[in-house]
Parts: structure tokens; sequence; C-alpha cells
């Protein structure tokens, strides 16, 4: 199954150059992350959720239904609003999304996978592994016991190519022996739903704006009741586009909500969350595709080292693919 972009979503300019790399699914298995980081807007996510659902831990079934509808060429991310491991069937959930034969990629912290559920990991087809590390600032609870160090000793030595990150300051003590240095990530507001910087929001972005991170505003996050948030920025679940349990994929980007936020790109005094958000970019009067999109990301980064670590995640990017893309040939 490969997706089709509908007439009725082709709204606005916004579908002029759709990307097959930056489209996803992230799949959210939890409401409410353990890990608490402290630039993290959980608050907003519970409490937005709250008033939705009951239903806070995805159960497989849900699982297979929505998946079953994400084609193939979209792919899945584990990763969302919280830590994918605090769903015991977090595992199973990726097994099922690799023999379905889509493309996973898979975002954690280690916090709740046991050794056994590492080595399982590492077995399944999946394209990329990033491994988001406790710093020392203690600004993250990620619990370092006994089965997270195993865990991640499982991780290093299985010769994966693992992509090692963190936020605000260098790796952890205990974590060092191990891992010595991660890539540096920059924070941002999560459209005004995180303080940062004792920022709570970038000013309001005016005329017609672009999504750096996909220009065809298919990034999206599916929660533990079926339902998808327009991505990953949106904590305070402003945006709910569909529900993958009641519909389809394509339902989801020719739908109401759907359409008011790709209309709402051109519309100046539209009350988007992009107006606020730091990968909202001006659109320029001749687009340029890719090199548009790489400046705006250029322009969020405040240090060499965020620098640094946009060049090596474009070669890591790169070469996980390749790969990927080579292992799978050979099958
Ligand atoms: S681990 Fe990720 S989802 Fe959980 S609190 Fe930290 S940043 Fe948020
Ligand atoms: S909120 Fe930001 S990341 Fe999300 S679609 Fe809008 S511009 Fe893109």
């Amino acid at each position: 199954m490969t997706t089709e972009y509908p007439a009725a979503a082709r709204q606005g300019e916004i579908f002029l150059f759709p990307s097959k790399e930056s489209r996803s699914i992230q799949v959210t298995t939890v409401i409410g992350c353990r890990n608490k980081c402290s630039y993290c807007p959980q608050d907003a996510i519970i409490s937005s959720y709250a008033k939705r659902s009951r239903e806070c831990v995805m159960n497989m079934d849900v699982f297979k239904k929505c998946a079953d509808k994400i084609p193939a060429d979209v792919p899945i991310h584990f990763s969302g609003f919280s830590e994918p491991w605090q769903n015991p069937a977090c595992a199973d959930m990726i097994a099922y999304a690799c023999k379905t034969e889509h493309i996973v990629d898979v975002y954690t912290t280690l916090a709740g996978m046991m050794p056994r559920d590492a080595q399982r990991l590492l077995s399944l087809n999946i394209r990329r592994l990033f491994v988001h590390l406790p710093s020392d600032s203690g600004h993250e609870q990620i619990n370092i016991d006994g089965d997270y160090i195993s865990s991640l000793k499982i991780i290093r030595n299985s010769g994966f190519p693992v992509k090692y990150n963190l936020h605000l300051s260098e790796v952890h003590p205990k974590i060092k022996p191990i891992v010595k240095t991660a890539f540096y990530m920059e924070l941002n507001t999560r459209a005004g739903n995180a303080q940062y910087n004792s920022k709570r929001s970038v000013r309001r972005k005016l005329g017609k704006l672009e999504c750096a991170i996909d220009s065809c505003l298919m990034n999206y996050v599916l929660l533990p009741n079926g339902e998808v948030a327009l991505c990953c920025m949106d904590f305070g679940l402003k945006h709910v586009i569909g529900s993958l349990l009641d519909s389809d994929y394509r339902s989801l980007f020719a739908g109401k909500e759907f359409k008011r936020v790709s209309e709402g790109m051109a519309e100046a005094d539209s009350d988007i969350l992009c107006r606020r958000c730091n990968f909202a970019y001006k659109k320029p009067l001749v687009n340029m595709g890719r090199l548009s999109k790489f400046y705006c990301k250029m322009r969020n980064i405040r240090s060499a080292r965020g620098f640094a670590q946009q060049i090596q995640t474009f070669i890591f990017n790169k070469t996980s693919s390749l790969k990927y893309n080579q292992k799978n040939r050979l099958k």
C-alpha cells in the first residue's frame, strides 16, 4: 500500500514539496512519561488527553488496527509524547510494525527496558535507533539501575548504528564508562507548550508559513486511543486531526481540523500552533525546498555544538538509511 495525496488535501500551497523522508507517524504508547525531564511539557499532554480519553496505555489490538491502516511507505517512529518502553507491549508493537513491512525508527531512553528487551529489539528489522541519555544536570529522572546499565551495554556492544543524544550538559557520570559522548540536542519551546530559557513561546510568526520538519504537515502522532495529533509539538492537543480507529489514513489530511491548520499557514491572523513554533518559517517567494528547510534548521541553532550536531545528524541519517536499504535488498 502506498500513499496517494488526494486533491482535497492539497490545500494552500503546502503540498509543493511532498517528501517521503520526512513523513511519519509517531506512536505514543502511553500518556505520562515517568522520566519527567524538566524541559518536557508532560503536564500539558496529561491534562489535555484526560479531557479526551481514559485509555492512557495503548493496547495491542488498537495498535494493530491503526498500524494496518498506515501505508507501508510511511515510517513508524516509536517516540511521541512519552518513553515507549513504559508500555509492556512495546516490543510486540515494534515486531508487528516490522512484520507489516513498515520502516521503523525507535527513540528511547531505555527506561523500563529489560536486558532481554534490548536483545529482542536488536534482532528486529528496525532502521534507526536513537537513545536519549540522562545528563549530569539532573534535569531527567531516568533511573540508572542495573537493568538500565545492562541494556545500555548490550546495545553499545551490538555494533548496531545507534545515535546517542542528550540535552543541556554532559553525559551522566554513571554512563560515561559505556558511552563517553553523545550528540547535543537543542531544546525548543514545543510551540509554546514548554518553558525554555525562561520563555514559553517564540514571537508569533506572521505571513505565509511552512513547516521545516515536513512541508506537507504529515508528521503525525498516534495516541493510545487511536486519535492522531498534528505533530510532536502538539503536547496541548490543539489539533487532533482524526482517529485511525474510526477512519483511514487519508481521512487524516482530508478532515476539517487538518484543513484549518493547512489554510491557517497562509493566514496571518490564524490561531494555529505553527505560528508560535520554532520550526515554522516564512515561506520564501521562491521556494527552494530542501535548501530553505536546511536554512530554517540552521537559524534555530544557537551554538557551534548545535551546528556540529546538525551535520552529524545528516551523516547518521544518510548512513543508517543506506545500511537499512542494503540489508533489505540482500534479503
Ligand atoms: S523522556 Fe522524552 S517524553 Fe519523557 S519526559 Fe523526557 S523528553 Fe519528555
Ligand atoms: S507546530 Fe511546528 S512542527 Fe508542528 S506542523 Fe506546525 S510548524 Fe510543523
